[in-house]
C-alpha cells in the first residue's frame, strides 16, 4: 500500500469516526470499514478486506494506513513546513473556539468544526467533530424533505448512483457532484482516476443514456459485502422510476438536460473538489448543484457564500484549498481570520439507525418514523445538503 498522500481532497475516509458506543455486531474496525463502504467512502483496501473477510486487525491497519509504511521515515522540509503550518492553524482556530480534529503530522486529514454550544459550555475538551456535534445539537441538521426542490433532488440521486458505481469500479471518487448548467448535466468527482472513469462512462452519451447505463448496471455489491446501502438503493429506484421514463413537468429541466450529452468536469489536479471543478468549467456556480456531501468550508466560501447552504467542516488539506490564496501563501493569521469571520457554523447531518424494518419510503420529518423503530446514530458530514427523507436506513445492518 502506498504511503499516505493528500489525494483525498480532504473529504471522505478521513471523516470523524462514528462513536463506538453505537456499535453493534461486528468488531469495530471491520464495522468502520463497513460504514465507510455504506456511505461510499471506503478505500479500495477496506472494500477488499470486507469482501474477503480479512481479519479485523488487518482491516484496522489498512484503515489507518499503517500497512506498508516504512518504520522510520525522514521528514522532508516540505513535510515539516506543512506540519508547522497545520500546527499553527490548529492553535489559532482553537483560540477562536473551533474544534480541530486530527494531527498536524497527517495534516491533509485534519478537519475543523465551528459549533454553537449551549451557554456556559466551551469547546476546550472537544477533540473530534463527532464530539463537537454531539455537544451542539443545533449544528446537526435533522432530516427534511427535498420535495420542493425537484432539480436538486434529482441531482442528488444521480450523484449517489454515480458514486456507488465508481466505488464498484474500484475508482473511489471521494465525492461526486452533479449540476444543471446551460441546459446540460454536469458531473465530476474529486480524484483523477474517478474522473477518468467518469469520462469513459459518459463518452458522448446523453445524460439519459449515461444514467440508464448506471441504473441497469447497478452493482450488486450489497450481498457480497453484507451491507445495506439503503440510501443509494432508494436513490437508484427513484431515478429509475422518475428520471428514465417519459418526461414529467415536475422534473422538466432535468429531462431537458438528460437529453443532451453529459459533461464531465474532469479538469483539475487530483483531489480538487468536485463542485469546484464544475463551477470552473461552467464559469459560474450553477443554479442547481448537489452531491453526496455538504460543501466544505473552502468550497462554501468560493461558491456558495451568502446562500442558505450550510457548510460541512473546514479541511486543512491543500487539495481542499486550491485557489484559497491565504492557504496557498501559508498566511495563518489571514486564513484563520477569513474562515472564522465568514463561517458562522459548520454542520453535520443527523443519521438514524433502523432497529426494526426500514424498507420503503422514509417519511420526511425531524425525527424517526413512527412506523419504524429508529435510533439516532450520531452525525455525518456526508450528504451534500440538508435533506432528507433518506438519512434513515443508511446504516441499517452491520450485524455480520
Ligand atoms: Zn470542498
Amino acid at each position: 500500500m502506498p504511503k499516505h498522500k493528500d489525494r483525498s481532497g480532504g473529504q471522505g475516509h478521513a471523516r470523524p469516526p462514528l462513536r463506538r458506543e453505537h456499535s453493534q455486531g461486528a468488531a469495530p474496525p471491520l464495522q468502520d470499514a463497513a460504514r465507510a463502504a455504506a456511505s461510499g467512502s471506503a478505500t479500495p483496501q477496506m472494500l477488499t478486506a470486507l469482501q474477503h473477510g480479512i481479519g479485523n486487525a488487518a482491516v484496522a491497519r489498512m484503515a489507518s494506513g499503517e500497512q506498508g509504511k516504512p518504520k522510520a521515515r525522514q521528514e522532508s522540509p516540505q513535510a515539516r513546513a506543512n506540519k508547522e503550518f497545520a500546527t499553527k492553524v490548529q492553535q489559532k482556530l482553537r483560540e477562536r473556539g473551533w474544534v480541530v480534529e486530527g494531527s498536524p503530522a497527517t495534516w491533509g486529514r485534519m478537519t475543523a468544526h465551528k459549533v454553537s454550544l449551549p451557554a456556559g459550555a466551551d469547546t476546550a475538551g472537544l477533540k473530534s467533530g463527532a464530539a463537537a456535534y454531539k455537544a451542539a445539537p443545533g449544528n446537526v441538521v435533522a432530516p427534511h424533505s427535498y420535495r420542493s426542490e425537484p432539480e436538486k433532488q434529482a441531482l442528488r440521486w444521480i450523484a449517489s448512483i454515480t458514486m456507488k458505481h465508481l466505488n464498484a469500479m474500484r475508482k473511489p471518487p471521494v465525492e461526486v457532484q452533479a449540476a444543471l448548467h446551460a441546459g446540460a448535466l454536469y458531473i465530476a468527482a474529486n480524484t483523477k482516476d474517478a474522473n477518468e472513469a467518469l469520462k469513459g462512462l459518459a463518452d458522448g452519451r446523453t445524460g439519459k443514456e449515461f444514467l440508464d447505463r448506471l441504473i441497469k448496471d447497478n452493482p450488486a455489491d450489497q450481498a457480497q459485502l453484507a451491507l445495506y446501502t439503503g440510501r443509494v438503493d432508494r436513490h437508484t429506484e427513484k431515478a429509475r422510476t422518475r428520471l428514465v421514463g417519459p418526461p414529467t413537468s415536475e422534473y422538466a429541466p432535468v429531462f431537458e438536460a438528460l437529453g443532451k450529452p453529459v459533461v464531465v468536469a474532469a479538469a483539475g489536479t487530483d483531489g480538487r473538489h468536485a463542485e469546484r471543478r464544475i463551477a470552473e468549467l461552467a464559469g459560474e456556480t450553477p443554479q442547481y448543484i448537489a452531491g453526496t456531501k455538504r460543501p466544505c468550508v473552502s468550497c462554501y466560501m468560493k461558491l456558495f457564500s451568502g446562500t442558505p447552504d450550510r457548510p460541512g467542516p473546514f479541511w486543512l488539506s491543500g487539495a481542499a484549498n486550491q485557489g484559497v490564496e491565504e492557504h496557498e501563501s501559508k498566511d495563518v493569521d489571514r486564513l484563520v481570520a477569513l474562515i472564522d469571520e465568514e463561517i458562522g457554523n459548520t454542520y453535520a447531518t443527523l443519521k438514524w439507525q433502523c432497529v426494526d424494518k426500514c424498507d420503503g419510503e422514509a417519511e420526511a420529518g425531524p425525527g424517526p418514523s413512527k412506523k419504524r423503530r429508529t435510533t439516532p446514530l450520531g452525525s455525518t458530514v456526508d450528504y451534500g445538503s440538508d435533506s432528507d427523507s433518506d438519512t434513515e436506513g443508511t446504516v441499517r445492518t452491520f450485524r455480520a
